[in-house]
């Protein structure tokens, strides 16, 4: 149960393996928290978010050039103030070096350690990095020597803005994940929209596999109950809902999520002109980061206008309200004429990934097989990874 990427991925597997399935998804559709939805031509993500190309489990499991990839310009762009500062990725694109060493983001030797933090991560293999040592990812950061102001102005409106840990408060390892990932790929979201990834993975699989509108109520080792009162008797059952709904039906914990809140814009101009990911490198918030998703994949809106998105990881009431105000600091006058096409506010947007959480590669609880982003790390990797490992189980057990 459960069409999300987790359920999804454990589904195409289990096929693979000669089985039937039957997911049963509560909404109207599959994709979980991964689906895009077209307003007025824009194409809009339910909430911003970006798939690194690096991420093993995708790679294993997704048709990259059917999904037609548009990446971000590697690095991000930083707004301080007035001014705008391009931190390039020297190791992958070195003509930007010049660029980042005279941005006033930290120091030289900042720049220098990052390419001695990139390369700790990259070294050895990705087994190794989920045993290293944990502290939380800002204690990670001090101690590999970074200022006060790199850390501020670019390390954390970056990880904000994948693991929505503003403060750096979660797991070291979590951090050293991610700049592995973008240290050995990019930034990418499919042409049209992130919801093609689920759609793929939905389309790999028989007509008829998933049953929509079908929320279940009980589950059982061999049978689960739908909320219509219909029960439904099975060799095996997986619950591959979200954490909270896992706790409800299991004893799953919920320790707890992260939230955010993105705001979805059309503007008849793009504001910047490159694939880049701004980002808010004064630390004040009320943005985080900003993306002119046109500028990525050209087919997130219509023609003669752009959709840009703007996220920070909180959720407020007056919020958009300060965002706005932000944008007009950065843009001008000119914002008065922005749109704004829906604001998501997502409180269940990732699990918490807290110092002491154990990634775990399969569960069955009372003899539910268990899985989801929850089990392993707040990722598309770790929906991904979570599913394929309990197909393997219940394909063995
Ligand atoms: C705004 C936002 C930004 C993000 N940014 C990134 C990012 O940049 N990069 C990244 O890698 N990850 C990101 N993530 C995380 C990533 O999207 C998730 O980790 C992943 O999609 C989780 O997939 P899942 O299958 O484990 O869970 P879900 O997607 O939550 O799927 C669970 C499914 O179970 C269904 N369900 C729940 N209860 C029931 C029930 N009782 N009966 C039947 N069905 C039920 C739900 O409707 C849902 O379809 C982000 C997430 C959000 C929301």
């Amino acid at each position: 149960m459960g069409a999300g990427l987790s359920g999804l991925a454990a589904s195409r597997e289990l096929v693979e393996q000669g089985h039937n399935v039957a997911i049963y998804e509560a909404s109207d559709g599959p994709g979980g928290r991964v689906r895009t939805d077209v307003v007025d031509g824009h194409r809009l993500d339910r909430g911003f978010q970006i798939l690194l190309s690096a991420y093993p489990e995708a790679q294993n499991l997704l048709d990259y050039d059917k999904l037609d990839l548009k990446a971000f310009d590697p690095g991000a762009l930083i707004f301080m103030g007035a001014g705008r500062h391009r931190i390039g990725d020297p190791l992958r694109d070195p003509f930007s070096l010049l660029d980042t060493l005279r941005a006033p983001i930290g120091t030289v030797a900042d720049k220098a350690k990052i390419l001695r933090f990139r390369q700790s991560v990259v070294r050895k293999g990705l087994h190794e990095l989920w045993l290293r040592d944990e502290v939380t990812a800002h204690e990670r950061l001090t101690a590999a020597g970074f200022s006060s102001t790199m850390i501020n102005s670019f390390m954390k409106p970056l990880f904000a803005g994948i693991t929505l840990d503003p403060h750096l408060q979660g797991s070291s390892r979590v951090l050293e994940f991610v700049f592995r990932m973008l240290a050995k790929g990019d930034a990418v979201v499919p042409a049209l929209g992130m919801g093609e990834i689920a759609t793929q993975l939905a389309d790999g699989l028989p007509n008829d596999t998933i049953h929509l509108n079908s929320p279940v109520a009980n589950v059982e080792p061999n049978q689960l109950v739908l909320e219509s009162g219909e029960s439904v008797v099975a060799d095996a059952v997986l619950v591959a809902t979200d954490m909270a709904a896992a706790a409800d039906l299991t004893s799953v914990t919920d320790r707890g999520w992260r939230g955010v809140t993105s705001v979805w814009l059309k503007t008849e101009v793009a504001p910047i002109a490159d694939p880049v990911l701004v980002l808010n490198g004064e630390a004040t918030g009320p943005i985080n980061s900003l993306a002119v998703m046109s500028n990525v994949s050209p087919h997130y809106a219509p023609n003669g206008a752009a959709t840009v998105v703007v996220s920070a990881p909180e959720i407020r009431p007056d919020l958009v309200e300060d965002m706005m105000a932000k944008l007009k600091q950065w843009f001008g006058p000119v914002t008065a004429s922005w749109e704004i096409i829906r604001v998501d506010e997502i409180e269940r947007s990732q699990p918490r990934h807290p110092i002491g959480h154990q990634r775990v590669g399969v569960q069955q609880i009372d003899g539910v097989w268990v899985c989801g982003d929850h089990l392993q790390d707040a990722s598309i990797n770790g929906a991904l990874g979570a599913g394929r490992a309990a197909a393997a189980a219940i394909g063995n057990s």
